[in-house]
């Protein structure tokens, strides 16, 4: 397109190919950038973090036996993806678009795609704003009041710009159509990168606050409280020799306010934990 050629200053043409490049480079390495844990990486994947006897109870025990289809005890932040069939260290998600998990590996990947998509299209809005400007004024120029092509919204009534916009937009619609794409397109890639950039701040994963929120839930409506050393019986066996943390001996039914008070106690009921059992055929979106 001549026009859309002609529109384009020095500036665009060293902004164009910086801002192009990060996102296929950063797509290519979500893509191919795998967090799978497999049994010659196990055993570290198994001391990279710690258990949190929360959302990921020590594992193998009761309430997190060994995954069904790897066959060995999950790493704390791991989750099998049925998607990828292996589990995923620090697994945030399972990402359609990238066809691949998000996890402890391509998360900063990721993070680099979300971003640089998001700076990409809000510069496609602004230049395919820019140049239908240019070209209105070009179309409208002996039109007044009109003096020149980057001037003749000047003085004009917000109804008669809308307008010469939509006028434009049907004349020159290969410019207008991924202009529009791009700033409608913006919001959604902006949001997912500040919800990460929330993430990060909370140090958790999208997987973890998933289970956080399924804890507080249950915590209100009283499925998992802190239950008495007595109370657990001879499903934990070695408990005798670990006395419970300061306040541990609550009796059953007493409410926590807040999930975080668990760690180090225990619990009782079907929590959280007992899903994430249950959870190794799952995949999350
Ligand atoms: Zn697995
Ligand atoms: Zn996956």
């Amino acid at each position: 397109m001549p026009a859309v050629h002609i529109s384009l200053d020095i500036l665009q043409y060293i902004l164009l190919p910086l801002l192009l490049t990060p996102p296929y480079l950063f797509l290519y390495l979500s893509v191919s950038t795998r967090s799978t844990i497999h049994p010659a990486n196990h055993s570290h994947a198994m001391l990279t973090y710690p258990f949190d006897h929360t959302i990921f109870p020590a594992s193998p025990s009761p309430l997190a036996p060994p995954c069904r289809t790897c066959s060995f005890p999950k790493p704390a932040r791991s989750k099998h993806c049925s998607i990828c069939r292996a589990c995923i260290q620090k697994a945030d998600h399972h990402c359609v678009w990238i066809n691949n998990c998000v996890g402890r590996n391509n998360y900063l990947y990721f993070l680099g795609l979300m971003l640089s998509v998001s700076i990409l299209l809000a510069y496609g809005a602004w230049l395919g704003y820019r140049i239908l400007h240019v070209q209105i004024g070009l179309a409208y120029r002996s039109t007044p009041p009109a003096p020149s092509p980057d001037s003749w919204s000047r003085n004009l009534s917000w109804r008669r710009y809308a307008a010469r916009f939509a006028d434009i937009i049907a004349v020159h619609p290969f410019t207008a159509a991924p202009a529009l794409l791009a700033g409608l397109s913006f919001p959604l890639a902006a949001g997912l990168s500040l919800y990460h950039v929330y993430l990060i701040w909370a140090g958790m994963t999208t997987n973890e606050s998933g289970k956080w929120a399924d804890l507080r839930e249950d915590i209100a409506e009283g499925r998992v409280w802190r239950a008495r050393l007595e109370e657990l019986g001879a499903d934990f066996p070695g408990l005798d020799a670990q006395p419970l943390a300061e306040g541990g001996g609550r009796g059953r039914g007493d409410r926590l306010a807040d999930p975080r008070e668990l760690g180090g106690g225990h619990h009782g009921g079907g929590g959280p934990q007992a899903e994430g059992a249950e959870e190794g055929e799952k995949a999350t979106q």
